[in-house]
């Protein structure tokens, strides 16, 4: 078999877990199997270099910048030090340098006064660039030949939107050279969440975006299978941090992945389904510190069972945008130019509803994205094409997700009898038109208490087959 296998944060957390992931490994290489590897930042890590090189154009000094320094040498030289003893002289050499010119960037942001998407995304793909080389040198001390890729030099070419780049199709046929090729003789590690731009320019995918290296990887190299490693057992009915009885689930299907991630199931970066699907790879969610367990098969259909719902999610960060105005009644181009505007600014719609009375239609963005929403949909009140804008940060939206929601009557009357019985509000409701997702908007406060009882109502903490 072929494989892509990508462990996440806390798969390579320290010397430990390096080990752990090597003997996993070392198990599919040793019974003949090819396997690549794509493997992200120490559990932290990003998130570390993220806060600093946001706070340093306004920051009154540099003095942070030293200490983030010696604290990933002494993290990312102990976990050398216990996974690869023979290869601390080789690849000691590698991490001092990437320091070194991450350190210089970091001075450069300060000095300047000024954080670019290029610059940050450069800053932020160092997590992944120092402990690739770590997780390399580790197979090699098992006696594992493996060669260490950024994602550029693997072959992800993107879009040049930096901090969510997406991958271009050319990507495939030039992974396939340079990782394909190798995976006779060697076990390849590529750094997870990096590309580049077809000049060269480092590009990140969107935190988490391992997922989807591994999927841009696997797609590549014609994986038979790819594995996602992780920290729980699989793709479960909802978070296992707000709900504590949340049950894995066997199989699940793209669609039904991607409609979870898209809503905010962290286990999966949104769009890392994509190139998987394209291609028709099987992918598998998996426990790097529970390997026996069989995890969550991800395929084309899903499983079929007798579940109509099959897992809940909910993203806290988003805003609501309400647009009124009775002229928009009849009068055609005004959803036009709402979206014209909102995409002018490169803002993303998460979620659409518009009352049949057509004098009103809301929005879900981004909590990050409101201001420059805001800020596009302002001139359409001045034009007249609109009568009032408002907006909402305290809101949060909770998505319910089955395909077998499909064509099942009743199902939206159940969750909001439901909701309806537990005293929730609700704010805004919208249906995909892939019918696996039914999405609404609550108050903050409301999203975990909704979780919970929809939780119960569906009975999905209950074993199914
Ligand atoms: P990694 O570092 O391996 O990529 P992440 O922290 O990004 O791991 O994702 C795994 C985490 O996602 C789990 O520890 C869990 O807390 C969280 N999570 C949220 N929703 C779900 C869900 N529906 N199923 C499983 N895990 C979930
Ligand atoms: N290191 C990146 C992040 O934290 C990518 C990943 O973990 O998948 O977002
Ligand atoms: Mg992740």
């Amino acid at each position: 078999m072929r494989f892509l296998m990508k462990f996440g944060g806390t798969s390579v957390a320290d010397a430990q877990c390096i080990k752990r992931v090597v003997d996993i490994l070392e198990g599919y290489h040793k019974a003949g199997d090819e396997v690549a590897v794509v493997v992200s930042a120490q559990r932290g890590v990003t998130d570390q270099l993220i806060a600093l090189a946001e706070k340093l154009p306004t920051a009154k000094d540099c003095s942070e910048v030293p200490p983030l320094i010696a604290h990933l040498r002494e993290r990312h030289m102990a976990t050398l030090r216990g996974a690869a003893p023979d290869y601390v002289r080789e690849v000691e050499e590698i991490i001092e340098k990437r320091l070194a010119s991450l350190q210089h960037i970091l001075f450069a942001i300060y000095n300047l006064r000024e954080l670019t998407p290029r610059s940050k995304d450069y800053v932020i793909s160092y997590g992944e660039r120092l402990l690739a080389p770590v997780m390399g040198a580790a197979l090699r001390q098992r006696g594992i030949p493996s060669t260490v890729f950024d994602g550029c030099e693997a072959g992800i070419l993107t879009t040049s939107q930096h901090g969510e780049a997406t991958a271009l199709s050319r990507s495939d046929e030039i992974i396939k050279k340079k990782i394909g090729s190798l995976l006779k003789k060697e076990i390849p590690v590529v750094m997870g969440f990096m590309g580049c731009t077809e000049n060269g320019i480092i590009t990140t995918l969107g935190r988490s975006g391992s997922d989807y290296s591994a999927s841009i990887i696997g797609a590549g190299i014609d994986a038979d299978e790819i594995w996602i490693w992780t920290d729980v057992d699989g793709i479960m009915t909802s978070d296992p941090r707000v709900i504590n009885d949340a049950r894995v689930l066997k199989s699940v299907s793209y669609i039904e992945v991607m409609e979870l991630s898209y809503f905010g199931a962290k286990v999966m970066h949104p769009r890392s389904i994509d190139p998987a699907m394209r291609k028709n790879i099987l992918v598998r969610v998996k426990n790097t510190f529970n390997p026996s367990t069989p995890g969550t098969l991800i395929v084309r259909n899903g499983h079929r069972d007798s579940r109509i719902v099959k897992a809940l999610t909910y993203i806290e960060k988003v805003a609501s945008i309400n647009i009124n105005g009775a002229q928009m009644i009849g009068r055609p181009g005004v959803a036009k130019a709402i979206f014209s505007a909102l995409a002018d600014r490169e803002v993303n719609i998460m979620m659409i509803s518009q009352g049949s009375s057509e004098a009103n239609i809301s929005l879900i963005v981004d909590e990050s994205h409101l201001d420059a929403a805001v800020d596009a949909l302002t001139p359409l009140v001045t034009d007249g094409i609109v009568r009032e804008i408002s907006h909402n940060r305290d809101v949060c939206a909770v998505a319910v997700v089955g395909a077998g929601m499909a064509g099942a009557a009743g199902t939206g009357g159940r969750i909001f009898t439901a909701l309806g019985r537990a005293g929730v509000n609700v704010m805004i409701i919208s249906q995909g038109s892939s019918e696996a997702n039914i999405s609404f908007v609550v108050r903050q406060q409301d999203g975990p208490r909704s979780v919970r009882v929809l939780h119960d109502e569906f009975q999905l903490s209950e074993e199914c087959n």
